[in-house]
């Protein structure tokens, strides 16, 4: 049994809440902001001012994480209570992950991968990228300096089940499990990458795969997890591992009665991914010998991060703001609330 007290685990799983602002539709529409982000680690999803019946489906309700960051916080913000505490990790040899969850529209890509607001993705201002630059950075001193690490990034999309690979015009990969259960993704590109500025642009070139041949109304982005990974190694052989997965949107998962056969069962492997997912991050931080990491693809490719002693995890749970959106901001804090 591990002591409560044990300072490793206590940070292994960290928790956290991100509030998007209104856009500028929501402000032309008046949508009421129904969140309120009252202190450092408390959030409160409360009736709005104006009379709506929201009883159907809102409680007033009080939800506490490690950080939440409200309307005004930046993605650098974010990125420096999230991910940054898990970049040296991998330098110990160590696996460590981040999620961002929640709804279609909520700000994972925006958190993850920069901001898209302008004509072209600035692929510099995202999580991806900030990690990347702080791995460069740790490279550069001198305990790190002498070891000779090389740096490869993947990027690939998980969609009903199926991975393929963004650094490779999507090509359609296999994943294999050997008598040790160790999962390889076969073909997977590693792109070798020599500072910051080249991993920008596998980022851009990922992005723009994964968004290319999408109609708006059915982006399969909403449907798909994106998974970036930072690898470190020294002679080819495995260091440690930073996987940034920008999953699928988590209404996505209650597609499971529509009437197209395609969207239910899409729906339902997204709602199975996501249930393995809390239940994987729960087995990490209860310290179980047992992580049903098989129960889906999401969770088998990422197997490596839910085991040993040496593992991190974090995940952004992202909310709208708009009371339109309070039904699956509420399951998003639930979700959220429940994996820690
Ligand atoms: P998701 O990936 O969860 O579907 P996006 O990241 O695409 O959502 O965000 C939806 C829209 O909201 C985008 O236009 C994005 O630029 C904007 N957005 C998201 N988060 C923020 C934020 N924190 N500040 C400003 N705009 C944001
Ligand atoms: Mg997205």
């Amino acid at each position: 049994p591990i002591s409560i007290d044990d300072p490793i685990e206590e940070h292994r799983i960290c928790v956290c809440v991100r509030k998007r602002p209104l856009n500028r539709q929501e402000l032309q529409k008046k949508e009421c902001d129904v969140v309120t982000v009252p202190s450092k680690c408390v959030l409160m999803v409360h009736e709005p001012k104006q009379k709506v019946d929201l009883t159907k489906y809102l409680e007033t309700q009080t939800f506490r994480f490690d950080f939440s960051f409200d309307e005004t916080s930046s993605n650098e913000m974010v990125y420096r209570f999230t991910a940054r505490p898990l970049v040296e990790t991998i330098f110990e040899g160590g696996k460590a992950t981040c999620f961002a969850y929640g709804q279609t529209g909520s700000g994972k890509t925006h958190t993850m991968g920069g901001d898209f607001s302008g004509k072209i993705q600035n692929a510099s201002k995202g999580i991806y990228a900030f990690a990347s630059q702080d791995v460069f950075l740790l490279l550069s001193q001198p305990r790190y300096r002498s070891q000779n690490l090389e740096v490869y990034v993947t990027f690939f999309e998980i969609y009903n089940g199926k991975v393929f690979d963004l650094l490779n015009k999507k090509a359609k990969l296999r994943v294999l499990e050997d008598a040790k259960q160790q999962v390889q993704v076969v073909g997977l590109q590693e792109r070798q990458v020599g500072c910051a500025e080249d991993v920008i642009r596998m980022i851009t070139i990922g992005s723009a795969c994964r968004t290319s041949g999408q109609t708006f109304a059915n982006a399969s982005s909403s449907r798909s997890h994106a998974c970036f990974q930072i690898i470190l190694r020294q002679r080819g052989q495995l260091i440690g591992k930073f996987s940034l997965v920008d999953l699928a949107g988590n209404e996505r998962g209650a597609d499971t009665s529509s009437a197209d056969r395609q969207t239910r069962m899409e729906g339902a492997e997204i709602n199975k991914s996501l249930l393995a997912l809390k239940e994987c991050i729960r087995a990490l931080g209860q310290n179980k010998s047992h992580t049903p990491f098989r129960e889906s693809k999401l969770t088998q490719v990422l197997r490596d991060s839910f085991i040993g002693t040496n593992s991190r995890t974090c995940m952004i749970a992202m909310i709208s703001p708009g009371m339109n959106s309070c039904e699956y901001t509420l399951n998003t804090l639930r979700y959220a609330d429940r994996v820690k």
